[in-house]
């Protein structure tokens, strides 16, 4: 009795909190940034960061919540009918996955499907049905596989110039992060290189199962609920500072290369990291429709359509309806 009294008023409490509440005179477009969707247990296997993640359970949760309280819309769907002036719901919600996971097809897309709720996935075009992994987790399972764990993995010795912690330290999920916030002062093809070199662990072999394949993205694709949109072709940070020639590969390139595979134009991008240079912005406007930053915040109808303003979700910050509903006011 208690119990089911404190949770209808966190319910209440939850439901004043929401922006479904909000007294909207203009249409408003919210778009949801997930990375993976993955069983707690998987997520601590795979040693993946806290912020990467939520659960299937969660995940759920989320989509039976928005069905509630907005509309779910297409993101390209919400731009062209947009740029065609016709109307849109005053609380639209768009959902996107950013990397092209394997778990997007294994945990997300059933979920999806469940409610009727579509998607877009942002693929890293050159990562699809290989076994490559990203530098973050790379180093994680580097540094994982240390026998000794007050010592740097062999080859990644470097890591004690730029480190804010001594190796034994690295035993948290937040001191981890800011490992990785560390080594962003390289650019991405230099600690690609830097972490291949590294001589191989036995855990590499499990790298094999963690991006999506084209077969699923085929799948995905055929049931009119998954978009795919490119997130270059390798992953690299679209900085000032990155030749305008690779620049200009890892837009184009991964366009041309999902257009190939999946026999559809591809419209949507989302600048990796959020970073994006002025040379990189101007390709990206003359060869796609929008684009999605990392930026956080609710967009109005006149934002930027090269500029689109998210919101993120990961697990430890939304796993309940209140979490979730202050997480999508914005208050947090
Ligand atoms: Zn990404």
């Amino acid at each position: 009795m208690l119990k089911s009294l404190a949770k209808s008023m966190l319910n209440r409490i939850s439901a004043l909190a929401g922006p479904q509440r909000w007294p909207l005179s203009q249409p408003r477009l919210w778009i949801l940034m997930y990375h993976r969707v993955l069983p707690r247990a998987e997520a601590l296997a795979q040693r993946e960061e806290p912020g990467m993640y939520v659960t299937p359970e969660t995940f759920d949760l989320h989509m039976r919540t928005l069905g509630e309280w907005m509309t779910p819309v297409s993101l390209s769907d919400w731009v062209r009918r947009r740029a065609d002036n016709q109307s849109l719901p005053r609380r639209a919600v768009a959902i996107t996955f950013d990397d092209g996971w394997r778990d997007n097809y294994t945990h997300a897309w059933p979920v999806l499907e469940k409610y009727s709720v579509p998607a877009t996935i942002f693929a890293v075009s050159g990562m699809i049905g290989t076994a490559r992994m990203f530098w973050p987790n790379r180093l994680m399972q580097l540094l994982a596989a240390r026998e000794d764990k007050r010592q740097w993995p062999a080859g990644l010795e470097w890591l004690a110039e730029i480190a804010p912690m001594k190796p034994e330290q690295l035993t948290t999920p937040e001191t981890l992060s800011e490992l990785v916030q560390a080594c962003k002062q390289f650019p991405d093809i230099e600690l690609y290189k830097r972490l291949e070199a590294a001589p191989a662990t036995t855990a590499a072999a499990s790298a094999a199962q963690t991006m999506l394949n084209w077969e699923q993205i085929e799948q995905m694709q055929a049931s009119g609920l998954v978009e795919i949109g490119s997130h270059t072709e390798n992953h690299c940070r679209l900085l000032e500072s990155l030749a305008p020639e690779k620049a200009e590969h890892e837009i184009l390139a991964s366009k041309r290369m999902l257009e190939e595979r999946l026999g559809k134009s591809v419209q949507s991008f989302c600048y990796p990291n959020g970073d994006v240079s002025a040379h990189a912005a101007q390709l990206v406007t003359a060869h796609y429709r929008l684009a999605v930053t990392t930026q956080r915040g609710i967009n109005g109808p006149n934002q930027d359509p090269y500029r689109l303003k998210r919101i993120g979700l990961h697990e430890d910050i939304a796993n309940t309806r209140t979490a979730f509903a202050a997480r999508l006011s914005g208050w947090r």
